[in-house]
């Protein structure tokens, strides 16, 4: 148990796992490449180096984060120090998705290491290549009782949840993210779900048409559109759709040729059921851009749809795939209306140079976070909450704040004994009068 309480011993697990991380840098790319043709650029940037620059970060503050941290006394307890201890919860359950195997179940589980807690990890069956580095890093890194990872499916991860807990880190889908929050409910567990949600992408008239066309390019494609945080749709001002249409068409085949089945630089589909539900998306007759697919290679192009009904079936649920529609509004209430109209996203992008529509968008829409003027990027902030609301998720992380999730946080009051005012103690005859005086005061 030198983890529960021992920071030191955290600290050189941690450093272990970062050597060991830093070791098998070129099979982790590998795996991921296997997995689903990740290329090399998006595996390291936001596979490996991010969970290596998350490592570094956490040794480097470690000390510090777990420390008691002294707050503000209150003077009704007159005289003490008052302090917040972070407390490790136990045992603490990871499962992650198969989107950023890597990063999605590495994260986690460094700040429930470095919180000192137990943890059993449960990667995604469907990166069956990234799963097994994992496993063999971990069990290269930490000893059995500390660390432990189960691979496997809907199966493993059921007896996982039948389990008693004392947190459970979920990132996936809202539906599992329900069955999850069911099994923690029975046993009083606290949970973080990280799940995901229809983003929007408002683009108002004042937009730089050029740039945001570049930027969502990036945002959506990366991964293959495979991305929690991808834009899922765009609504654009009418009277600014055909020149952003021609925008993003340019910006696709900088980014990856005219060939796209042969550039490096774009991804799979992860199998053939996400491959055949995102297929089915495809309107033939709505297509304005893209639109090949091939199932034996995984593959769908970046496809542009334009103005589908939101009966539509790319329109109906999260899309999580290549696949972008571009939807129009004139007036704020069309805004309103195709908003209004899903759950609380897990991101929101706004291209515009108005700052008073960001603002008011910022206010009357709830979203786990966003960017003005570009997409995915607040992801990399660490010093920025990362997590959803309503369906979206429960919970957020990212930096200290994930290394403050994975810890109970104790409040203590250190009382000194030199003095003990007499107000509260009964026979309380005279005593209410200058009781409410102090905490009017206060
Ligand atoms: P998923 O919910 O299908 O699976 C996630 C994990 O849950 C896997 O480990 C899987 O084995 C397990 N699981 C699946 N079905 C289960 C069941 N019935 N009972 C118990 N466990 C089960 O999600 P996914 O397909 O791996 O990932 C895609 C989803 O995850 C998308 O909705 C995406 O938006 C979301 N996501 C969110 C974030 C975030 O940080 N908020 C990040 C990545 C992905």
């Amino acid at each position: 148990m030198e983890f529960k309480n021992d920071i030191g011993y955290r600290k050189e697990t941690l450093k272990k796992l970062l050597y060991n991380i830093q070791k098998s840098e070129d099979l982790i790319v590998k795996a991921l490449y296997d997995d689903f043709k990740k290329p090399e650029f998006e595996a390291v940037v936001t596979e490996t180096n991010y969970v290596i620059s998350e490592l570094k970060d956490t040794i480097k503050n470690l000390n510090s984060w777990a420390k008691p941290k002294r707050v503000f006394p209150s003077l009704l307890n007159f005289p003490s120090s008052d302090y917040i201890y972070k407390e490790p919860y136990g045992n603490v359950l990871v499962i992650a998705p198969w989107n950023y195997p890597f990063q999605l179940a590495l994260c986690p589980l460094i700040s429930a290491v470095a919180a000192g807690n137990r943890v059993v990890l449960k990667p995604s069956e469907l990166t069956p290549h990234t799963s097994s580095i994992i496993t063999k890093i971990i069990e290269k890194t930490f000893h059995i009782s500390h660390v432990e990872v189960f691979e496997g499916g809907v199966e493993v991860s059921n007896k996982l949840l039948a389990q008693r807990w004392d947190y459970i880190f979920f990132t996936g889908s809202a539906p599992v993210g329900k069955i999850v929050a069911k099994a923690a409910a029975e046993n009083l567990t606290p949970v973080t779900l990280e799940l995901g949600g229809k983003n929007p992408c408002v683009i108002d008239e004042t937009a730089n048409l050029k740039l945001a066309a570049k930027r969502i390019v990036w945002g959506k494609f990366i991964n293959a559109g495979q991305t929690c945080i991808a834009p899922d749709y765009v609504l654009i001002q009418k009277n600014m759709k055909v020149n952003f249409i021609t925008f993003l068409m340019e910006e696709i085949v900088k980014a990856y040729g005219k060939k796209i089945d042969k550039s490096p630089d774009f991804a799979r589909i992860v199998n053939t059921k996400n491959w055949v539900r995102l297929d089915q998306m495809i309107e033939k007759e709505k297509v304005i851009f893209g639109g090949d697919t091939n199932a034996d290679k995984l593959y769908i192009s970046p496809t542009l749809i334009e103005e589908p009904s939101l009966d539509s079936a790319v329109m109906k649920e999260e899309i999580f795939g290549p696949i972008l529609p571009i939807l129009i509004y004139e007036t704020e209430a069309d805004i309103h209306n195709v908003i209004s109209k899903y759950e609380k996203p897990l991101a929101f992008y706004i291209f515009s140079e108005n700052k008073s529509f960001a603002k008011k968008l910022i206010a009357n829409y709830s979203f786990g976070g966003g960017c003005i003027n570009d997409t995915v990027v607040h992801f990399s902030n660490k010093r920025l909450p990362f997590g959803g609301v309503g369906h979206s998720g429960i919970g957020a992380y990212h930096g200290k704040l994930s290394f403050d999730i994975f810890s109970h946080h104790k409040a203590i009051v250190k009382k000194a004994n030199w003095l003990d005012l007499p107000m509260r103690y009964a026979p309380y005859k005279d005593k209410l009068a200058s009781i409410k005086r102090i905490l009017d005061w206060l």
